[in-house]
């Protein structure tokens, strides 16, 4: 068995290891890896950390999270401890606050381990617009992890966290989850604060858990579910899920639309359809359905979220926020030199997009057609999830590519987008799970997709098969003990 929450925390209330023992085989773990997961550690904290959770076993205030030692991506706000979106931008930034979700784990007695590699300012699939060097992937050193919560992907996948808060705007903790053979939880948008995530794309942004097991996804999201002041857009969902993943796939109607289907490998179509005669074997009805404006997603996607983060990193000029720029003649001349010297090129590239779809002249003809284009997008799930309570599909058309490849074939990267941005469009929840692998032995990742705040459905839908069908993750079994 893999290291799961659970099986931590039954042995830390049994006393079989105390939380600062876990804690140091964590710490050698992560010393002596070469993957590049984390671009900072808090090592000297994290033991503090698992000392004051002994206390609480000890004293049985212990929830299931207190003592478990975990991980943050590096644009989740941690007081104190180094928070740069892995930018040159905010290079030594160390906020002053915990990013909601985060505080909510450290309140349960969570140990944070340090922070976790990522594309620059979340913009990317692979991880390799990391100021600080792309992370590896643990199931192939030679690929990558994907993105942007590629760090926290490979930590999660190599036992050098029990579990990782990601962030998601077009499929962030999905894909990387799914190249490196873990769970990952893109929850409803609202139902976990974004007070303390750095900005990427507002209206596309959630945090999520990384995870060994879907129980543990679960575990997770209860504890960091929920309505804050200091979010607006954020909601209650006024139930727990960890305790609904039980009623297997009898009544459950699975739809299937074919578009997701179209230019994946026959490999990992097979895995797919494995999982399909899975649950139709379980009981589930399978529903095939087709949605024809899926393709319209991939170009609103990426006019929308450019828009919002030409925006979102307006307050990175040297002056309110960022790096500034040592020689400069004026003002204006020190704002372009502090962003040109503070950001990558990929950044800059989408602000330069963003900046241009949102100018005058162009407005309407860009942004405001992708407003429309999310409208129907969101009526089209709508549709569908009027003859289904899930949706199953790939989690994305590809396994992990290798290293350096999409430098050169940037628009393949965007493309690669496509399973995954059309749940943000819409606001829905997904979760990305293993289902096998393909010819080259690299992860394929199932995707479920549900109706708003109806995160239940999804994780009692993954944990049928993930407990039908434990035939994956093989080789990284075992743990850190
Ligand atoms: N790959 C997508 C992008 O580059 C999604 C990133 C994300 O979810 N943060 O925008």
């Amino acid at each position: 068995m893999r290291d799961t929450i659970s099986i931590l925390s039954e042995r830390l209330k049994k006393r079989e290891i105390s939380s600062v023992e876990l804690t140091k085989a964590y710490i050698d773990a992560i010393s002596s890896s070469d993957l590049n997961a984390y671009v900072h550690t808090s090592f000297d904290e994290a033991l503090r950390q698992a000392e004051e959770a002994d206390k609480r076993l000890k004293e049985g205030t212990a929830t299931l999270l207190t003592g478990i030692p975990m991980s943050v991506k590096d644009n989740i706000s941690t007081k104190g401890l180094e928070t740069t979106c892995c930018s040159k931008m905010l290079e030594g930034y160390k906020p002053f606050y915990d990013a909601t979700a985060y505080a909510k784990l450290r309140a349960e007695g969570a140990v944070l381990l340090g922070k976790n590699n990522m594309d620059e300012f979340a913009m990317g699939s692979t991880s390799e617009t990391s100021y600080y060097g792309a992370p590896l992937n643990p199931r192939d050193k030679t690929r990558v992890t994907g993105g942007s919560s590629g760090g926290g992907a490979a930590a999660v996948a190599a036992h050098l966290a029990a579990y990782a808060l990601g962030s998601d705007t077009g499929g962030s903790i999905r894909q990387p989850a799914s190249f490196c053979g873990v769970v990952g939880l893109k929850p409803t948008y609202g139902a976990v604060s974004r007070y303390g995530l750095i900005a990427y794309g507002s209206s596309l942004d959630q945090i999520g858990p990384l995870a060994n097991s879907v129980k543990d996804a679960a575990i997770v999201f209860d504890s960091i579910k929920g309505r804050d002041f200091r979010d607006q857009t954020s909601e209650e969902t006024p139930y727990t899920v960890s305790d609904k993943l039980e009623g297997g796939g009898k009544g459950l109607k699975i739809g299937v639309a074919k578009e997701y289907f179209e230019g994946i490998s026959p490999e990992m179509k097979g895995c797919l359809e494995g999982a399909i005669a899975f649950y139709e074997k379980e009981g589930a009805e399978i529903v095939p359905l087709s949605m024809p404006s899926l393709g319209l997603a991939l170009p609103a996607y990426y006019i929308i979220a450019c828009a919002e983060a030409s925006s979102n990193l307006g307050r990175y000029d040297g002056i309110r926020f960022g790096h500034r720029a040592a020689k400069y003649e004026s003002v204006d001349d020190m704002i372009a030199r502090s962003r040109t010297e503070g950001f990558g090129k990929e950044v800059q590239r989408r602000i330069m997009l963003g900046t241009y779809v949102l100018s005058s002249g162009y407005y309407d003809a860009y942004y405001k057609k992708a407003c429309t284009l999310r409208k129907q997008i969101v009526a089209a799930f709508d549709g569908l999830f009027s003859s289904c309570d899930v949706l199953l599909a790939p989690t994305s058309p590809n396994t992990a590519f290798p290293l350096n490849y999409t430098g050169q074939n940037r628009i393949e990267m965007y493309l690669s987008d496509i399973c995954t941005v059309p749940v943000n469009i819409a606001g829905l929840p997904a979760i990305s799970l293993p289902c096998g692998k393909d010819g080259k032995g690299l992860p394929v990742g199932m995707q479920l997709i549900g109706k708003k705040f109806d995160e239940a459905t999804i994780l009692r839908a993954a944990y049928t098969y993930e407990r039908g069908e434990r035939q994956e993750v093989e080789e990284l079994e075992g743990g850190v003990l």
